[in-house]
């Protein structure tokens, strides 16, 4: 009998998580019955201040095939997604939201692509209902410019709702970079993909997790890990740049020679100053951007601090993040 796993990173879901659990129970029975499929939930808590944890050891308690992997902070998303795959032993594992803005429904579907050979099957939404028009906007935005700027194409309108097969995980686990866009190492794998089409529902309950800073903070993580082209734009504007100010400059001495110098043109040399001391301000700041995270990867922490593991056996431990070492445990 295969296995599956659903991994769930969760950051303060207590408004959602006893529907979210219905509905995929459900949907694991009915794998176990149709596709002889043996399902299990794998629930990252990254964090949570709410009754979010009581709730997942409670749904534990009840069911052996839930498990929890705690982690000791707020790691962020992409952590708790690696902290998650890290931890699926399983032959395929499937990601999904908390807030059941990804139908646990599809899954199935999901099961018979990848049983026809996929190796990552992603849902890819057709519409996203219950968000505002600049955050689709600038969504599709980001997913045009990374994907004509990276030399890897990530699929637009994905989430990181999909399944994976076991060959991916692997893959995925072998990616040590601290700086995770998650979706850019899901398309950097290759493999057979397949795209599900399906309608992205607003949030059950609860409020997102990301405003408008953090998503531009996470587009920039997206562009700098997966392209060089903003520093090789620098080069280019320099040379434009250079050349416009030799033809200039020939300009400049040319009417000078011609027409004697009566010293005018502040204003245009205050400009050109100001407009070059712009540019070079700018460019240091992409530069600081990719050093910056180079300055982040070269530290070699550890993505993630593991609290606590609940799992089926109800075995606890301590387990350090993406180095996880067997003899840690507790
Ligand atoms: N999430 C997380 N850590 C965070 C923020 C979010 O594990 O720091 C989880 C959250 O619980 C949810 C998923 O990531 O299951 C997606 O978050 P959210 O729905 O807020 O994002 P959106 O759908 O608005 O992009
Ligand atoms: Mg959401």
């Amino acid at each position: 009998m295969d296995s599956l796993t659903v991994i769930v990173p969760v950051y303060n879901e207590a408004t959602v998580l006893d529907n979210f659990y219905e509905r995929v129970v459900s949907v694991l029975d009915g794998l176990r019955e149709k596709d002889s499929i043996e399902g299990r939930m794998l629930f990252v808590d990254d964090g949570s201040t709410d009754e979010s944890v009581a709730m997942i050891k409670k749904l534990a308690g009840n069911d052996p095939r839930v498990s929890l992997i705690r982690l000791s902070r707020n790691f962020g998303k992409e952590a708790a997604l690696s902290a998650g795959l890290d931890h699926a032993e399983s032959d395929a594992v499937v990601i999904i939201d908390a807030d059941l803005q990804d139908p646990p429904e599809l899954i199935p579907e999901m099961v018979s692509l990848w049983r026809q050979g996929y190796d990552t099957v992603y849902g890819q939404r057709t519409e996203r209902r219950g968000e505002t028009f600049l955050k689709r906007y600038t969504a599709s935005l980001f997913y045009r410019f990374v994907g004509n700027l990276g030399r890897v194409s990530i699929p637009r309108d994905t989430g990181d709702f999909r399944l994976l097969s076991r060959r991916s995980v692997l893959a995925l686990r072998n990616l040590t970079e601290s700086n995770r866009f998650m979706k850019g190492l899901f398309a950097w794998i290759g493999y057979r993909q397949a795209a599900l089409k399906y309608t992205r529902d607003p949030r059950y309950a609860g409020e997102t997790k990301f405003n408008y800073w953090k998503l531009w903070n996470f587009a920039l993580d997206g562009i700098t890990s997966f392209t060089t082209a903003p520093l090789k734009l620098a080069s280019y504007i320099g040379v434009m740049l250079s050349l416009g100010s030799f033809a200039y400059g020939v300009y400049v001495i040319l009417k000078t020679l011609i027409y004697g110098d009566p010293v005018p043109g502040y204003p245009s040399l205050m400009t050109v100053v100001l407009f070059i001391g712009g540019i070079q301000l700018l460019f240091l700041g992409v530069l600081g951007e990719y050093l910056g995270r180079m300055f982040d990867e070269t530290k070699r922490r550890p993505l993630y601090l593991i609290e606590e593991h609940l799992n089926a056996e109800q075995k606890r431990g301590v387990i350090q993040g993406k180095k996880a070492v067997a003899g840690h445990e507790v």
